[in-house]
């Protein structure tokens, strides 16, 4: 599928009619496990000498399918569904990680991710630090001996925050650490982080891959372009595998060491693997991908200037308006469009954002994005609201903030219950 458009790829790429039946469409390989040839093919898909299906938890063909179609569109060398998008995020870190060492992350993250990096993680005394990112220098300056990752989103949740992906790379690099870039909200459609010097991409695929809020996944890419070997720092990768006879993964698998201990390590024993049947229905809606994306942009767009002009709105957070301080960066990145979920403050404060959000017919109040409904949430009175007032504004969800994911309804239509749920708040 090499030399497709996005467009194109998003159709056709990892999948081709059934070898065993011609079915167009993959089928639901709906089974736990595969028959054997013989001993010695099961001795040597054991050993990894050979590459073949064993059991679902290691690999699966329709979720192969979807593996090697979120490869192509990310530009990556190979892919790993998993269970969730926090599923890849942990079994992308495990890979890399020892006890005692650290990540540094940006400080705007999806919520989710503060908290897993920040709070379980230290169970396994993996450490980190949340950083500006907005000033790469900042990146620099936390990086220590122990700093085996570097993890940013392209287009930060819920903030509507573009990092500078390749200035970042660059800073990581240089200290001989890799970067991690989460492109759940961008998706490949906006930006291809791995162009921008990413090692490893993960996603939410629940969300606008996915496209239609009918199951949770995840995703893990790899560029197949960092040296895991030369420094000595990832030992799980360059150091003899007691499990598989001493095989050392970045001598036997070359650039697919990465994917391949996510899979072989991470996946065979921790086992956050992606059910089937949702692999299904995110091959089936990422066929939309490109279209959904671009009604999705437009939407946003349209409902970020409108909301921006009106007198109970306070301001609007959206890289896609020309007058946002991220706007350049989105130029850059993301071909100048903003994504389709963005913030804005309202004059009237919490009651605002409660009447707001307890008056919208078409929008559903709900903790999702990347959904073709649009979808409303008042952070500070829902997913923040454990916070200390200070928490909930330093995390960009002061109680006059409400979140949209912007569907793709016909943006009248948006407009006129946006429109309706302003007047009674
Ligand atoms: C939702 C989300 C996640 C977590 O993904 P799940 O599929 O819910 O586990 C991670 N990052 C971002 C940016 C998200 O929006």
């Amino acid at each position: 599928m090499s030399g497709h458009k996005m467009d194109t790829l998003a159709v056709h790429a990892g999948t081709a009619p059934d070898p065993a039946t011609n079915a167009r469409i993959t089928p639901i390989y709906q089974t736990a496990s595969y028959v054997f040839d013989d001993v010695d093919h099961a001795a040597g898909l054991f050993d990894l000498e050979i590459f073949g299906n064993i059991y679902t938890r290691l690999m699966n063909p329709t979720n192969g399918a979807l593996e090697g179609k979120i490869a192509a569109l990310e530009g990556g060398a190979a892919a790993l569904a998993t269970a969730s998008g926090h599923a890849a995020q942990f079994l992308a870190f495990h890979t890399l990680m020892e006890p005692g060492c650290h990540i540094v992350a940006a400080k705007k993250l999806y919520g989710g991710s503060l908290n897993q990096i920040g709070h379980s993680f230290r169970k396994m005394d993996w450490h980190s630090s949340f950083v500006d990112a907005d000033d790469p220098a900042n990146v620099a300056a936390a990086i220590t001996g122990k700093t085996r990752a570097v993890f940013i989103e392209s287009l930060a949740n819920p903030g509507g925050v573009v990092q500078d992906i390749a200035a970042i790379a660059k800073v990581a690099h240089d200290a001989g650490v890799p970067l991690i870039v989460d492109n759940t909200m961008a998706t490949p459609v906006l930006c291809r982080p791995i162009e921008h010097g990413a090692d490893i991409v993960v996603h939410s695929v629940t969300k606008f891959l996915n496209g239609h809020g009918n199951s949770v996944g995840g995703v893990i890419v790899d560029a197949g372009s960092f040296d895991w070997a030369s420094s000595g720092n990832y030992p799980y990768l360059s150091q003899p595998n007691p499990s598989y006879h001493g095989k050392v993964f970045t001598q036997a698998f070359g650039n697919l060491a990465f994917i391949l201990g996510c899979r072989a390590l991470g996946m065979r024993d921790l086992g956050p693997q992606m059910a089937p049947m949702n692999a299904f229905l995110t091959l089936t809606g990422m066929e939309t991908l490109s279209l959904r994306m671009e009604r999705h942009c437009a939407n946003a767009l349209a409902l970020a200037q409108w909301l921006k002009a009106h007198p109970k709105v306070d301001w609007v957070s959206y890289a896609g308006l020309p007058e946002d301080p991220y706007h350049p960066l989105a130029q850059r990145y993301l071909g100048g469009r903003g994504g389709a979920v963005f913030t804005f403050g309202l004059k009237g404060g919490y009651d605002a954002g409660v009447k707001l959000v307890s008056s919208v017919k078409l929008f559903s109040h709900l903790a999702n994005i990347g959904d073709t409904r649009s979808l409303i949430i008042h952070p500070s009175s829902t997913t923040h609201r454990q916070l200390s007032a200070e928490g909930q504004e330093a995390a960009g969800a002061g109680p006059s903030v409400v979140r949209v994911s912007v569907g793709i309804e016909h943006i009248d239509d948006i407009i006129a219950d946006m429109a309706q749920a302003l007047e009674a708040a």
